[in-house]
């Protein structure tokens, strides 16, 4: 029998529909969330994922404004950028797409973006109140990942999540995210030994990798739920997870796909954290 597909696509626009309804919202007291994007230099994959976020800025009846800057642009300029935005009354949500050009030091840039307007969730002090369980922004990915299994009804109290990969942006706040409902984390990188030693004994299993289809039936213990999160080009540049789909297909439980799995709900997430960074200016001013 072939797996459950938990599907990102449809939980996805369901998740918008109801985050279009709270623009609706918004704007009728006079307020159009908005999100600027700053996109250093040329990267075509870069370009392809500001475009995307803008669309789906648009789409819900939201402000996006991107902010080209040149790939030489200098590192106190580019954070002279952000500080102008910080204080911007129509911006709510500061997103720098990564990577940077080398000669700009990422965790300053991050650290620039104020924590009310940091609707990605990895400025240190974002990922700090995440750790200790406080109201944060929480970073898109592994936010929309505990959208798929609460949407999909899977409940993680209890279970051993078993993560593949430790990324600052990924895998490490994932682990957080899936200890705080309760399930017993084990993390996972390039030098654990016999990894599906580790992976077998999963009742969900995580995997954020960066390699396509590494994944297989021989990491996957029967009826475990696995969640793809890589975005890689297989042989005939066709996008695919870090999960073999079709030879784990039968022995998990539940499976996202790529496309159409974790994908679509970083950007739904995004969404999700401006709005709310939108929402939270008006309760402040009710407040002041
Ligand atoms: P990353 O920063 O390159 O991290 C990869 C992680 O995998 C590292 O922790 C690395 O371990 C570990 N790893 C590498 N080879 C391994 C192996 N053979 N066995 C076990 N662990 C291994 O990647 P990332 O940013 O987390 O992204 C991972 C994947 O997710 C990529 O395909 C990326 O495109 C995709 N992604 C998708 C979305 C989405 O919206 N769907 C969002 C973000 C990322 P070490 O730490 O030891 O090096």
């Amino acid at each position: 029998m072939s797996s459950a597909i938990i599907n990102g696509k449809e939980i996805g626009q369901e998740i918008r529909k109801s985050v279009a309804q709270r623009v609706k919202k918004l704007k009728e007291q006079g307020l159009t969330p908005g999100l600027a994007v700053i996109l250093v230099g040329e990267n075509p994959a870069s370009k392809t994922y500001v475009a995307n976020k803008q669309k789906s800025c648009e789409a819900i009846g939201m402000f996006s404004e991107l902010i080209k800057l040149p790939e030489d642009i200098s590192e106190q300029t580019l954070l002279d950028r952000i500080r102008e935005l910080n204080t911007r009354k129509d911006i709510h949500g500061i997103l720098v797409q990564l990577p940077l050009p080398k000669h700009i030091d990422e965790d300053e840039v991050i650290a620039t973006i104020s924590d009310e307007k940091d609707v990605d969730g990895f400025s240190p002090v974002s990922v700090g109140k995440m750790m200790l369980g406080q109201e944060t922004y929480l970073p898109c990915t592994p936010f929309g990942v505990m959208k798929l299994l609460e949407h999909s009804n899977i409940d993680v109290a209890g279970k051993h999540a078993v993560i593949v990969g430790r990324s600052h942006i990924v895998g490490k706040p994932m682990g957080q995210l899936l200890l705080q409902k309760d399930a017993t984390v084990t993390y996972t990188h390039s030098k654990t030994p016999d990894l599906p030693s580790f992976t077998k004994q999963a009742d969900i299993l995580i995997v954020a990798v960066g390699r396509a289809k590494y994944i297989t039936a021989e990491h996957v213990k029967p009826g475990a739920v696995v969640i793809d999160v890589g975005m890689n080009r297989d042989e005939n540049n066709k996008l695919c997870g870090d999960v073999d789909f079709a030879n784990v297909d039968g022995v998990a439980s539940h499976i996202t796909p790529v496309p159409g799995g974790v994908g679509p709900m970083t950007i739904t997430m995004l969404l999700e954290n401006t709005v709310q960074a939108a929402e939270k200016t008006i309760a402040h001013d009710k407040i002041n």
